[in-house]
């Protein structure tokens, strides 16, 4: 973990260095001054620094997680808790400039620091339309969004309709709740056109997110003595593991084996993984060259490891959203690249 936050701790170190005298804030508990929900709209940044001037201010927030790489333009809560920040009673000038920030440095394939730098007048406009949605949130009967990134920690999944109607509505007409799966047969997907098959892909990591949410919470349910329509609840399945620690287990075995066993068959040593031999190389480094700061001991280790490695071209490809930052495969233009390169020869 200790590397990962030394990459945040050396973005600050920078920026502090870059503006001697600037107003450091750390954990600060920061309310969007909303006119609808006034108690309800706060939040903890991690990291807030505003120039000495007043008139530039960073904000910004760590992400340990490496599984979802959080984008940083246009970002919610960034633009809350600067919003926050501005409007509220921290500063006494308003900044012209307000970078928002965040650190990831575990993201995979991301880098590490992304920043949105936006001027006052985008941050107000931000702020304003936020005010707006804190409003129709408030609605007697408040419209229905469904979508990945809102619905993933939302606690009113499991029971949501807007997100069954959703995802149910892709696969056909036929369906008008969840009921129906068990009478109607869904749709092959040979009878679907490529706008289809967009539009069922956009929502499949939604409807499988929620059939997640809805087995979660069934179980929590049963557990708490809820009887579930046709479900019960059984005891796992029991495996068996060894008794007693491997290496006296591995003499055990080549005790019973009357020595036609040896330890490496039993206990064969193992290289570990790219992932982890990074890892240990970047601990190793920043142990043996304590001066070194996590982006020199980070490019180090990918230029090492450069040394140890090839990459072999995959023969397979995948199908992902066009957002995706790998470069695309055009399937058919390079499946037929060798007869669109024909030899002169052959051409006459
Ligand atoms: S799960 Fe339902 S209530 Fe929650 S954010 Fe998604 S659409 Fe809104």
């Amino acid at each position: 973990m200790l590397p990962a936050v030394q990459v945040a701790l050396d973005y600050v170190y920078g920026v502090l260095g870059a503006e001697p005298g600037a107003r450091l804030l750390i954990e600060q508990r920061v309310q969007f001054p909303s006119a609808y929900a006034p108690d309800d709209v706060w939040g903890t940044l991690d990291i807030g620094i505003w120039s000495t001037d007043g008139k530039r201010l960073w904000v910004a927030d760590y992400k340990h997680g490496a599984g979802i790489v959080v984008d940083i333009v246009e970002n919610r809560q960034l633009i809350q808790y600067a919003a926050s920040l501005v409007l509220g009673s921290y500063g006494s000038v308003l900044p012209e400039v307000i970078t928002l920030v965040i650190v990831q440095p575990r993201a995979f394939g991301s880098d590490p620091i992304r920043e949105w730098t936006i001027d006052l007048e985008t941050l107000l406009d931000r702020a304003y339309r936020l005010e707006m949605e804190i409003k129709a949130c408030l609605e007697p009967s408040p419209l229905l969004v469904p979508g990945e990134k809102q619905c993933r920690f939302c606690g009113a999944r499991p029971g949501c309709p807007a997100i069954e109607r959703k995802a149910l509505a892709v696969a056909g007409e036929a369906f008008k709740g969840v009921k129906d799966l068990k009478t109607v047969a869904l749709p092959a997907p040979s009878s679907f056109g490529p706008e289809r098959i967009a539009d069922i892909l956009a929502v499949r990591d939604l409807a499988i997110d929620w059939f997640t949410a809805v087995s979660e919470y069934a179980a929590a349910q049963a557990k708490a003595g809820v009887v579930i329509p046709g479900w019960k609840l059984v005891a796992g399945n029991s495996r068996r593991r060894w008794d007693q620690a491997p290496e006296v287990t591995a003499g055990n075995i080549i005790a019973l084996s009357d020595g036609a066993l040896t330890e490496d068959d039993v206990r064969p040593r193992g290289l570990v993984g790219l992932g982890d031999a990074e890892r240990l190389l970047k601990t190793a480094y920043a142990a043996k060259h304590p001066s070194l700061k996590a982006k020199e001991v980070a490019e180090k280790v990918t230029t090492d490891m450069a040394f140890l490695t090839v990459k072999e071209a995959s023969s397979s490809v995948s199908l992902v959203p066009a957002s995706d930052r790998r470069p695309e495969v055009r399937a058919t233009v390079d499946a037929f690249k060798s007869v669109v390169a024909i030899p002169s020869e052959v051409k006459e």
